[in-house]
């Protein structure tokens, strides 16, 4: 990551190598350019600014100041909080739950939330050794509980039914107890999205939290989001206790700033990326990487 970083900075690095001292101007001319690249990212305004006060406190202390090469020293600060920030070394998804280990899925419609589903129901087979049931709690789009069942097929995994005059909280208990007779390790649940927030969809995602109480609750983005990112993530935060972030489309041209915004905003960490459309387009997110393509 440091070689991407540099592509962007080396310019600066450069100039400041000739000089005996940092300056407090050195610093600021550095942050400057840091600063564009995270907003040409798109990351969200708010999370830029506190990204590069952090940095700015680093980089004003000793370890700057008092370094034989200042330059790069600041250029190892911002690598290392950019990582940190995204979480680099977090791992799988969390299975440590009384079988069946429930996982929710939730985002707005669209981000992918369904084809997600089935691509983490492959990944829990082929890699965990899971018996997966997949069951969706869409009910306002018949066409996406079709979706569901289609796509779990390709994963190999089991769908359990469910009709758009059911109520969603019905749906679950069903399903919950199917996957208890049924020895399965593990429960997907796919969600209705809404293309914004409104309260409902949220009134009903708590609902289904409560009686699901699922071992891990997903928020899937969309990479592409970009600044919206940040109020569609403010708002399952305050919903839910997200306890992992899929971003999706990560294969798309977006630079993917929404990482940096998501993961700061809720806390959770990115346990994966989506990078196509296909059911085998599930990928370990790494921070490191991403943060290179961030930085451009
Ligand atoms: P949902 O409404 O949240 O369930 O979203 P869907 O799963 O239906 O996905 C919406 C669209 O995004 C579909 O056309 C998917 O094929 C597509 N999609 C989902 N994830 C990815 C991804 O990682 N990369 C790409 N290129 N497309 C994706």
């Amino acid at each position: 990551m440091a070689s991407a970083l540099s592509d962007k900075l080396s310019r600066l690095v450069k100039e400041m190598r000739g000089q005996a001292r940092i300056t407090e101007d050195n610093v600021q001319d550095m942050l400057r350019e840091v600063r564009m690249a995270l907003l040409e990212a798109d990351v969200a305004l708010p999370v830029v600014r506190d990204f590069i006060a952090r940095v700015k406190d680093k980089a004003m202390g000793q370890e700057v100041l008092g370094s034989l090469s200042p330059g790069q020293a600041l250029v190892g600060i911002v690598s290392r909080e950019l990582a940190a920030t995204m979480g680099q070394g977090i791992s799988d998804i969390n299975l440590q739950a009384q079988p069946p280990a429930v996982i929710l899925m939730a985002g707005l419609q669209g981000a992918g939330k369904t084809t997600t589903t089935a691509k983490l129901a492959k990944h829990l087979i082929e890699k965990r050794k899971k018996k997966v049931l997949t069951v969706s709690g869409d009910v306002y789009r018949p066409a996406a509980i079709e979706q569901l069942k289609t796509v779990t097929k390709q994963a190999g995994a089991e769908w359990f039914p469910s009709t758009p005059d059911q109520k969603p909280a019905d749906i679950a208990r069903a399903a919950l107890d199917y996957a208890k007779r049924q020895y399965f390790d593990v429960l997907l649940v796919d969600t209705a999205g809404r293309l914004a927030i409104d309260e409902v969809l949220m009134r009903e995602i708590k609902e289904l939290h409560a009686i699901l109480n699922p071992v891990e609750t997903l928020f899937v983005v969309d990479a592409m989001q970009g600044q919206d990112a940040v109020n569609t993530a403010k708002a399952f935060k305050e919903a839910l206790p997200l306890t992992g972030i899929i971003l999706t489309k990560l294969d798309g041209d977006s630079r993917g700033g929404a990482a940096l915004s998501v993961r700061q905003i809720t806390g959770a960490p990115i346990k994966f990326a989506g990078v196509s459309e296909k059911i085998d387009g599930l990928e370990v997110f790494d921070a490191e990487r991403h943060a290179g393509r961030i930085l451009g």
